[in-house]
């Protein structure tokens, strides 16, 4: 995966629209999550501009998308810098990688009677929870030939809607993203989302990535910017949860060098026929990636995050959402 969030890349952007605030100033450097002007470049990536909020610390991509059209832009192919993975791949990646993550998620999950998964993919997470006797499972998916996968592999609901659309009457006791945080571009849209779908006493289950200020534009090979818009900084959670009414109750910040040199992401196969060869040599020799990690972690360790985050609603925060649940 060419970024940690590369597994659902350009299939799950859910669109929302923008603040006004933020919407009217396409062209300003404006936070899109608090709103602040004091923002500064962090570094520019496929000539791209990456910039950090002095205020809750968001990284976010500027310019940053006026309408929420950013999804049919790179599933158009604008982007050629994009690597859009067939759904095959997509799939083949899908089970490498929850065999690595799904034992923490299934570990949140084992009181659950429902489940939604926004931003599915090819399904394979729907899939696994399956043998779950009781389990309500369903999905949201915008890509089509995607969903049409994870229905068939899952065999449940899976819904081609934004997901500030799903008004099913149904609530959840779980709601998982797995990277899809950083597709979605608008914050307010999300959480007043997930709040109305959220069943009382339950939670949402995030895996995102997280970074310190001093990150560096080669943490990352591709950071698939400005299909990722934002990425949270190392303050931003809390001030999420100031603003919106959240608690974290799980969160388990393991730094990218832990996952970057497992042999399974060296045999996940992108688009690249070149980087193909490459992950193929480094995965058959055994004794390339400690060393690779070695160097990695003395030159750019611990500025870059993944991240597994339980948040649960509070009841009665004060918050912009607050008595807003459906
Ligand atoms: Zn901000």
């Amino acid at each position: 995966m060419a970024t940690t969030e590369r597994l659902h890349s350009s299939h799950v952007l859910i669109r929302h629209p923008l603040p006004a605030a933020v919407a009217g100033k396409a062209g300003a450097r404006i936070c899109p999550l608090c709103g602040s002007a004091e923002t500064d470049t962090a570094f520019t990536d496929s000539g791209c501009e990456l910039r950090v909020c002095n205020v809750c610390e968001l990284f976010f991509v500027h310019p940053y998308p006026a309408s929420g059209r950013q999804h049919q832009r790179v599933a158009a192919g604008e982007y050629a810098e994009i690597e859009l993975l067939d759904c095959e791949r997509r799939y083949q990646g899908e089970r490498l990688y929850y065999d690595r993550h799904f034992p923490l998620i299934a570990d949140e999950m084992q009181c659950a009677t429902s489940v939604l998964d926004v931003g599915c993919g090819t399904g394979h997470l729907l899939e696994r929870l399956a043998d779950r006797p009781g389990l309500y499972r369903a999905g949201i998916e915008l890509n089509p030939l995607a969903a049409r996968i994870a229905r068939c592999a899952a065999k449940c609901h899976v819904l081609g809607i934004p997901f500030e659309q799903f008004s099913g009457g149904r609530k959840f006791d779980v709601i998982t993203m797995v990277n899809v945080l950083s597709h979605i571009p608008s914050f307010d849209g999300m959480f007043r989302a997930v709040r109305a779908a959220l069943a009382p006493g339950g939670k949402v289950l995030l895996r995102t990535s997280e970074m310190s200020r001093n990150v560096s534009r080669w943490n990352q090979i591709h950071w698939g910017i400005p299909d990722d818009l934002h990425f949270l900084g190392l303050g931003t959670l809390d001030f999420i949860c100031a603003k919106y009414g959240f608690v974290v109750t799980r969160h388990i910040r393991t730094p990218y060098e832990e996952e970057l040199f497992l042999r399974s992401r060296w045999q996940q196969m992108g688009r690249n026929p070149f980087l193909n060869l490459a992950k193929r040599t480094v995965a058959h020799y055994p004794g390339i990636l400690p060393l690779l990690k070695k160097l990695y972690t003395a030159t750019l360790g611990q500025r870059l995050f993944v991240s597994f985050i339980v948040l649960r609603p509070i009841s009665d925060p004060g918050s912009a959402f607050a008595g807003r649940r459906n």
